[in-house]
C-alpha cells in the first residue's frame, strides 16, 4: 500500500456502483466546498449514493447515525480533524472502510492516516478515476470481510441483506432488533455490556429510559430463540448480555 499507480486499474470499470441491496452509500467528510461537492456531483453520476458533510463533528455523528458503505475523510477539518474521526468510529467498533484525503504529500500523513484505523489514503490533489478505483476496491474489500454472514448453530444473521433466520426460518426483526442482535452476534461469546449495546444501537445521545435494552432483548428472544426452544441469548447478571454461552461450553 506504499506505492499506487496513477493509471486506473482493471477493476475501476467494472460497472456501477451497486451491491446486493441498492446503491453503495459514502458518508464525504470534507470542509473545501467546492472540492465536496464536486466529489459528491462525480460519485453519483458512477451509481454511488453520497452524503457530504463539511464538519469533522457532524461527520462523525453522521457515521454513527446511519448506515454507510464507505466513507471519505479529510485530515484537516473544523469541529474534529480526520484523524480523531477515524479513531473514535475504530474504538467504537464502527468498521466502515475509510478512505483518507492527506492534505500533503508526505509520509508522515499517510502513516497516520494508516495508524489511525483509515484502510486506504489518497493525496491531494487526486485524480477523480484514482478516487473511484479505490472506492470500489475498498467496497469490494468490504464484501469480503464485514460483510459475511453471522452464524451461531443454526441461527443465521446476513448482514447484506439484513436478514435472519433460524434453520429454514426466516425471522423478520425491525431495524433495531436487528442492530442489537448484529451487535451480540458480532461478540459471540463474549459479555456485551448494557450501556454498550445502548451506545451502539440508540446511539450515545439516547436520553430515554435504559431499560429499553431488557425490552429489546425480550422481543428478541420472543423471535429468535422461544419458538425454537433454544436460549442462545443469555442475560449475565450485572453485566450484561452475551449469545452462544451454552453452545460455546458445550462444544
Ligand atoms: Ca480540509
Amino acid at each position: 500500500m506504499t506505492s499506487h499507480s496513477d493509471s486506473a486499474p482493471p477493476w475501476a470499470a467494472s460497472g456501477a456502483a451497486t451491491r446486493q441491496n441498492g446503491p453503495v452509500r459514502v458518508l464525504v467528510i470534507e470542509d473545501e466546498v467546492a472540492l465536496a461537492d464536486a466529489v459528491a456531483r462525480g460519485l453519483e453520476a458512477e451509481g454511488f449514493e453520497v452524503v457530504a458533510v463539511h464538519d469533522g463533528l457532524e461527520g462523525l455523528e453522521k457515521a454513527r447515525a446511519e448506515r454507510f458503505d464507505l466513507i471519505v475523510l479529510d485530515i484537516m477539518l473544523p469541529g474534529m480533524n480526520g484523524y480523531k474521526v477515524c479513531r473514535t468510529l475504530r474504538d467504537e467498533e464502527v468498521w466502515t472502510p475509510i478512505l483518507m484525503l492527506t492534505a500533503k504529500d508526505g509520509e508522515y500523513d499517510e502513516a497516520e492516516a494508516l495508524d489511525t484505523g483509515a484502510d486506504d489514503f489518497l493525496s491531494k490533489p487526486f485524480s477523480f478515476v484514482v478516487l473511484v478505483a479505490r472506492l470500489r476496491a475498498l467496497a469490494r474489500r468490504r464484501s469480503d470481510a464485514n460483510l459475511q454472514p453471522l452464524e451461531l448453530g443454526d441461527l443465521v444473521l446476513e448482514p447484506v441483506s439484513r436478514t435472519v433466520r433460524r434453520g429454514d426460518t426466516d425471522i423478520p426483526l425491525s431495524p433495531r432488533e436487528f442492530a442489537l442482535l448484529e451487535a451480540l452476534m458480532r461478540h459471540t461469546g463474549e459479555v456485551v455490556a448494557k450501556t454498550d449495546l445502548l451506545e451502539r444501537v440508540w446511539g450515545e445521545d439516547f436520553e430515554g429510559d435504559p431499560n429499553v435494552v431488557e425490552v429489546y432483548i425480550g422481543y428478541l428472544r420472543r423471535k429468535i430463540d422461544r419458538p425454537f426452544g433454544h436460549s442462545d441469548l443469555e442475560t449475565v447478571r450485572g453485566e450484561g448480555y452475551r449469545m452462544g454461552a451454552a453452545t460455546h461450553s458445550a462444544s
